[in-house]
């Protein structure tokens, strides 16, 4: 029942089961946040996003446009890579280490920094671990065990504390996906 131009619109990815809200349309439409550097989206309202709002109250009074000018050293990249050594599949832990766990703990291990520990000879990547086991999710898992992505596990961990008795396979099927910007996951849902 839905026309083709439309899922062309949301930008439907029917493998993954994502759709992409586009930025300039007239009703799902958004706003980029108007910080250098930074790719978050904000409503129309605003004219940069809630975290760089933050950022903002927390310089005390520095005026928004040079606020606004100045690009984000510290930015924390929303969505996730794959570890920089070539050929890895594992996800990074941080943006900023840029490493999945494994290398992560080699890197720390020889105290080298990260351009020192690329140039490694002999250095190879691992496979991916397969996907994160949160059936909304489109993320890859940490490793064997857990079988959750980053921010699954973390989750997990929070809801497991907060309430005991969660059923974990019930969770997997009805918890959501990590938000991601104009990103909705329609995973887990029945075709
Ligand atoms: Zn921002
Ligand atoms: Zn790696
Ligand atoms: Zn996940």
């Amino acid at each position: 029942m839905i026309e083709s131009a439309f899922l062309e619109v949301i930008v439907w990815d029917h493998d993954r089961r994502i759709v992409t809200f586009p930025e300039a349309h007239p009703a799902l439409g958004w706003n980029a946040c108007a910080v250098a550097g930074c790719t978050k989206i904000t409503t129309s309202s605003s004219k940069i996003c809630p975290t760089c709002t933050r950022r903002w109250k927390a310089t005390g009074g520095q005026p928004l446009e040079s606020f606004i000018a100045v690009s984000k050293r510290e930015w924390r990249a929303i969505g996730i890579g794959d570890c920089v050594v070539p050929g890895c599949l594992r996800p990074w832990t941080t943006s900023a280490a840029q490493l999945c766990l494994t290398h992560e703990a080699h890197r720390k291990r020889a105290g080298q920094t990260l351009p020192m520990f690329l140039r490694t000879p002999g250095l190879t990547g691992f496979p991916a671990f397969g996907p994160c086991v949160v059936a909304a999710c489109t993320r890859t898992r940490m490793g064997h065990k857990p079988s959750y992505c980053q921010s699954h596990l973390h989750r997990w961990n929070a809801t497991r504390r907060a309430e005991p008795v969660t059923d974990e396979l019930l969770w997997h099927r009805t918890t959501s996906a990590v938000a991601e910007n104009n990103l909705v996951s329609l995973r887990g849902l029945p075709d």
